[in-house]
């Protein structure tokens, strides 16, 4: 008997296949700006200093491989909320916010839907146009009905009216997914003064939040990336929030992330969180303990935090400082105005505006991949070689 014979073969993530065409290109000068992971200007993806130091200290001191409890690792519990939260958090104060470790910011997201279907039934998500393309599968997956609010215009510019005007005829219940910064794929975030809209519209429609934040300290700095959590957080009384230490740690693989609930009170809390352990329990049992155990000890301590700051705050600068230049490059083809976008955006990601038929141009005459959207991951981009870039650009566009 042949008990796979029905099984239908499914095409690979897109986004892997691009790499594969990347890493088959004998092109000396190709460039990928493909894959969503942080690259150096040798364009390594490096291990953090500071997460060095800490695996070597855990190394020296980890007495035991046994499980984790199913919340996870208590001393990446305190950092994790702290670091989102703030540290003079009265939601942190008043015992309403917790924290469950997930495998990753993926991991996280799945929880969160998990809990929504189950506890919360009949709830459909809203998810942003376009948004990263895991949140349309992962939420179906979880049992959720998933619909969308649009996110960019026509014009390849944020469209904050249209986001709006759909979310305030989003019926009472649903759940709003919100990047909390570093939009992924767009790189176009919202300002405070559109963060309040929308926080006056979810509260009128009695809409519950869940913001994916997977790129703090990657907009304009740790603190600042995470100021409209913090706003919905004190404004609201149930928030959910997904947290990735993959981009910031440098974690990827490790898989470390976090899901935190915060509920009206503290007895609620206690609610939630004993419907998420048990979720939890299904999924993957307990959570992996590596990655946490370093970002709880980086955290906790103010020599390794500080180390892991200025590095955070290198790759943010690099990336910052690719999309200036960019820009500037492109301003000798007279382009500048038309890109200027891509100074404005946030995070690793830009929506270039590209064409798919441009970006297929790029691929085959000049070995620059990014993706048929026109996403491009800019801290992909080479400081040497951006006049090569836009000179390819401009052959493209014009
Ligand atoms: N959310 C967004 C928007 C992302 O871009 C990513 C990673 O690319 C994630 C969540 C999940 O990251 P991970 O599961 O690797 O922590």
């Amino acid at each position: 008997v042949r008990h796979f014979g029905q099984v239908a073969r499914v095409p690979g993530d897109p986004i892997l296949g691009l790499l594969e065409h990347f890493r088959a290109d004998p092109n000396p000068a190709k460039l990928d700006l493909g894959v969503g992971v942080y690259k150096d200007a040798a364009g390594r993806t490096p291990i953090p200093r500071a997460v060095k130091l800490a695996e070597q200290r855990l190394s020296d001191s980890e007495q035991s491989k046994s499980y984790v409890g199913g919340h996870g690792d208590p001393l990446f519990a305190e950092g994790l909320l702290r670091l989102v939260l703030g540290h003079q958090s009265a939601v942190l104060g008043a015992g309403r916010a917790g924290c469950t470790q997930a495998p990753g910011g993926t991991g996280a997201l799945r929880l969160a839907g998990e809990f929504i279907a189950r506890c919360l039934p009949g709830r459909a998500i809203w998810l942003s146009q376009p948004t990263w393309p895991i949140h349309e599968t992962l939420f179906a997956a979880a049992g959720l009905e998933v619909r969308h609010y649009p996110y960019v215009g026509v014009d390849n510019r944020f469209d904050i009216e249209g986001m709006l005007a759909q979310l305030g005829r989003v019926p009472s219940g649903d759940v709003v997914l919100l990047h909390a910064c570093c939009h992924n794929p767009t790189g176009f975030d919202l300002s405070p003064a559109d963060w309040r809209r929308v926080l006056e519209v979810v509260r009128a429609r009695e809409l519950l939040p869940l913001f994916d934040f997977a790129y703090q300290g990657f907009g304009d700095g740790l603190e600042q990336d995470a100021w409209a959590v913090r706003l919905f957080s004190e404004a609201l009384p149930e928030v959910l929030v997904t947290s990735s230490c993959s981009k910031n740690f440098g974690l990827y693989r490790e898989r470390t992330g976090a899901l935190i609930a915060i509920a009206a009170d503290a007895e609620g809390l206690q609610d939630v969180r004993s419907q998420l352990a048990a979720h939890a329990r299904n999924l993957w049992s307990t959570p992996p303990s590596h990655g946490a155990a370093v970002v709880g000890l980086i955290l906790g301590d103010d020599t390794l935090r500080g180390c892991w700051q200025n590095e955070l705050d290198g790759m943010r600068r690099r990336v910052a400082g690719l999309r200036m230049g960019l820009v500037e490059a492109l301003r000798t083809y007279g382009l500048a105005q038309r890109f200027a976008h891509i100074a404005e955006q946030r995070g690793m990601f830009s929506y270039t505006g590209l064409s798919a038929a441009q970006v297929l141009r790029l691929r085959a005459e000049d070995g620059v991949y990014l993706l048929e959207t026109g996403r491009a991951n800019v801290a992909g981009l080479d400081a040497e070689r951006l006049d090569q870039l836009a000179a390819a650009i401009a052959r493209v566009v014009t």
